[in-house]
């Protein structure tokens, strides 16, 4: 599985003493945006910097902050960590020059992904099986498999390349990716996998995996149903042949992934827990 995480270093902000130090009014800001996900603004008033972020995107990230810092103090214990979810801006650090007659300066280490920190499952929901009514294939591995399910909460199913894959719950397309091509049994191609990523209404993420190249049908933004053709199977990525790979996430502290079991209605039951080499249909 890849985790998205985006490292920028900051150039040094490195600015000289004050000048009149304690009657400054003068409010300097600057801001810098990261991939079209939001933007940091440092908004200097004295011997204040405050860093508001914007949210640029109508969904949930977590964005990890680190600073090193010059002749300044931070009031938040550092590294912070925190998920966005409201639209707009809001102030997330005040760093405060400790001797304004000397060079200070301050520079970020931001890292995030999308998603919901300790996002909590709603565990009474029971997940639809993610192909059409009329299919059924076989669960070639199950949760903690042997294969390449240790540690994770994940369903593979067997499935020729090309089969629809359809959402399993409600929600919002977060992330897709569909421009990958290559796929085999080498954990060297692991970030090489074709995916779509659905937000569900609790703050955790479905993500459909090892799809076809250019096998996505939705948009990032897009509301969908539960049932709702999303993309087409295929084999991209760390993968021993056709199959979709199926789990539930949230985001941890350390901003990776952490799979969550979940119930499906399988066979005409609800709750099933599915077992390896059984074949499941509606
Ligand atoms: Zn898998």
């Amino acid at each position: 599985m890849r985790f998205v995480i985006f490292i920028f270093g900051l150039i040094w902000q490195v600015f000289g003493p004050i000048p009149n130090a304690d009657h400054s009014t003068e409010i300097a800001a600057r801001e810098e945006c990261y991939d079209d996900t939001f933007c940091i603004e440092s908004i200097q008033d004295g011997d204040k910097v405050n860093l508001v972020i914007s949210k640029l995107i109508p969904w949930d990230f977590t964005l990890l902050i680190n600073l090193r810092l010059e002749n300044m103090v931070a009031d938040r214990k550092l590294p912070l960590i925190r998920s966005f979810t409201a639209r707009g801006k809001e102030s997330v650090l005040n760093l405060r020059i400790a001797e304004p007659n000397r060079k200070w300066g301050y520079r970020f280490d931001l890292k995030w992904v999308v998603g919901l920190l300790d996002a909590q499952h709603d565990d009474q929901y029971v997940y639809s099986l993610p192909f059409g009514r009329n299919k059924s294939f076989m669960v070639s591995q199950t949760y903690n498999g042997l294969a390449s399910h240790e540690g994770k909460n994940a369903i593979d199913w067997d499935m020729p390349r090309g089969t629809g894959v359809r959402a399993a719950r409600d929600g919002i397309v977060v992330e897709i990716e569909e421009s990958r091509f290559q796929g085999g049994l080498d954990p060297a191609l692991i970030s090489e996998a074709n995916y779509v990523r659905i937000r569900h209404s609790d703050g955790t993420i479905g993500n459909y995996v090892h799809l076809m190249p250019n096998g996505v049908r939705v948009y990032k933004g897009d509301r969908v149903r539960r049932g709702e053709l999303i993309a087409y199977s295929g084999d991209t990525g760390y993968s021993s042949g056709p199959h979709l790979h199926f789990e539930v996430f949230t985001i941890t502290g350390e901003l990776q992934h952490r799979t969550i079991p979940v119930r499906f209605r399988a066979n005409g039951r609800n709750g099933a827990q599915l077992e390896e080499g059984q074949v499941y249909g509606h």
